[in-house]
């Protein structure tokens, strides 16, 4: 059974004011399996009321105490798994394995920002004069307005909630309207766990509006926003304005380059079990394959057995390695980037359009003879589509791998410790990782640079984000 989502505010599920809800729709059938509460101004002030409120209860408690909080949530989403996992495949469309993981890595980041939180040390400056102390501490920022995005539901919900409960901020978080019921079991969680009322609200309704109103409200201290470079800038634009600190995780083209001395084999291999991942709606997927000549056909070759072999269908299904797209909206901007790209001269090695006509279905598709000219080599396609493309020397691979605005993830196969050593220098990415995609683990850096936003959600850094520095001196007398 599918539930209708409410408002979390102040510790209790409500209705929004005036009973507005918003239609949930299962993308394997395109089928309306629930609603969804759609906030007003009454249901937002309610909201950065208890935020306030929790944030003042929240900021005393010790970090010792706070982690006990994180840690019984990590043991309850282990404990849930199969609940919360059922309904974001039902809403999302993964497979189920997928929103296993992403549930469990969850549990994880929770379990770390515990520990971390903990951490959080400032410092003694010696001072110039005897009797002088100098101190520097470490404060929690305030109440945080979070906006997450519907292809990680639970894990982009809880990399900003762990790291604001971990430091001692209340916050008020915009899970996607699209699927709202996996993320509201956050809630719970955290009621179950003994998290005080206020200081974790979830509200849902019309995205502009709730930020227009959020950000720029005196009560919100920080920003945080996942989605797409468009919106990320305008955000980032209405923090700026109103001074709000701000971490945007936003779109990539992630290259991924294979060198001749690589091993081919594995590197396709690897590649075609990351590129279909969340039928390829995720900021760091693989997209630009850039092939050094001399392996290029063979790599294509292998490339494409790969994802001829990957089974489509409903993410509940047993034996589903990709499920549909989230939204006939997500399908239609992909088939028209592929579309124009053929038409542009782009060759279709396997897929290349969407299947059958219930659910938002689309082929996994490898796309080759692609062009830095064509728009689907400059824009993100966020859908199950590689674009493989041959280079001929080091220089002219660091050039297409940096030519766009995005500097999220990159990727390389080498056997080569010069040609790792000088990618680590030149390529302009917030991440990279050789021979294999280990990234994302709950104590490494997350995030980009360039148009691909600033801050970061992982590691050490991400706690740094929700804390403010402030310096004490006091002379004994
Ligand atoms: P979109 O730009 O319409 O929306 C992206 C997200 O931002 C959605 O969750 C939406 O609810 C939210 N949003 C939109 N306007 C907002 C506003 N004014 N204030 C606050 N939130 C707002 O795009 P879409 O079609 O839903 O998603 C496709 C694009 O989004 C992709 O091309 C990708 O670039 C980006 N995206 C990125 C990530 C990521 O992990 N970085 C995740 C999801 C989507």
């Amino acid at each position: 059974m599918y539930p209708d989502v409410k408002l979390f505010i102040d510790g209790k599920w409500t209705a929004a004011e005036g009973g507005n809800t918003i239609d949930v729709y299962n993308p394997a059938t395109n089928e309306v399996i629930g609603k969804v509460a759609s906030a007003g101004k009454g249901d937002l002030d309610r909201a950065l009321a208890a935020a306030e409120r929790g944030f003042k209860a929240w900021r005393k408690v010790s970090p010792f105490d706070r982690a006990k909080v994180l840690r019984r949530a990590a043991e309850l989403m282990r404990e849930r798994v199969d609940q919360i996992a059922t309904l974001m495949t039902q809403e999302q469309g993964k497979p189920i394995g997928e929103a296993r993981m992403e549930i469990l890595s969850s549990a994880d980041l929770f379990d770390w920002f515990a520990e971390e939180g903990r951490r959080t040390y400032g410092r003694v400056i010696p001072a110039r004069a005897p009797g002088v102390q100098q101190l520097v501490v470490k404060e929690p920022v305030g109440p945080v307005a979070a906006f997450t995005p519907w292809n990680f539901p639970v894990s982009q919900a809880v990399r900003k909630i762990g790291a604001a409960l971990a430091t001692g901020c209340s916050i008020i978080v915009k899970p996607p309207e699209e699927t709202p019921a996996s993320p509201a079991c956050l809630a719970d969680v955290f009621k179950d766990a003994g998290l005080p009322d206020g200081v974790l609200n979830l509200v849902y309704g019309n995205p502009p509006e709730i930020s227009s109103y959020l950000v720029p409200h005196p009560i919100i201290r920080k920003v945080s926003f996942t989605g797409s470079v468009p919106v990320g800038k305008h955000l980032a634009a209405l923090a700026g304005t109103h001074m709000k600190r701000a971490t945007m995780e936003l779109g990539g083209h992630a290259p991924a380059m294979v060198f001749d001395d690589a091993d081919i084999d594995a590197a396709a291999a690897i590649l075609a079990g990351s590129k279909f991942r969340n039928a390829g709606q995720v900021c760091v997927s693989p997209t630009r394959f850039l092939i050094q000549e001399g392996s290029h056909d063979r790599f294509l070759g292998k490339f494409v057995e790969h994802v001829r072999a990957v089974k489509v269908g409903d993410g509940l299904a047993e034996g589903t390695r990709m499920g549909p797209l989230v939204n006939e909206r997500r399908l239609e901007a992909v088939e028209k980037l592929i579309n124009e790209a053929v038409s542009d001269g782009a060759r279709i090695e396997t897929g290349g359009k969407r299947i059958g006509n219930k659910g938002s279905y689309f082929e996994p598709t490898v796309l080759s003879a692609v062009r830095p000219d064509m728009r689907i080599m400059n824009e993100e396609p966020f859908g199950p589509v590689a674009l493989v493309m041959p280079f001929k020397t080091f220089e002219d691979v660091v050039a297409e791998a940096n030519r766009l605005p995005y500097g999220l993830a990159a990727y390389a196969f080498t056997k080569s410790n010069k040609t790792v050593t000088d990618l680590g220098s030149e390529i302009e990415t917030g991440m990279l990782t050789i021979n294999h995609l280990g990234l994302a683990l709950p104590e490494t850096p997350f995030g980009g640079i360039k148009d691909s936003g600033y801050g970061s959600e992982g590691g050490s850094e991400a706690l740094e984000a929700y804390l403010v520095t402030k310096f004490l001196t006091q002379v004994a007398v």
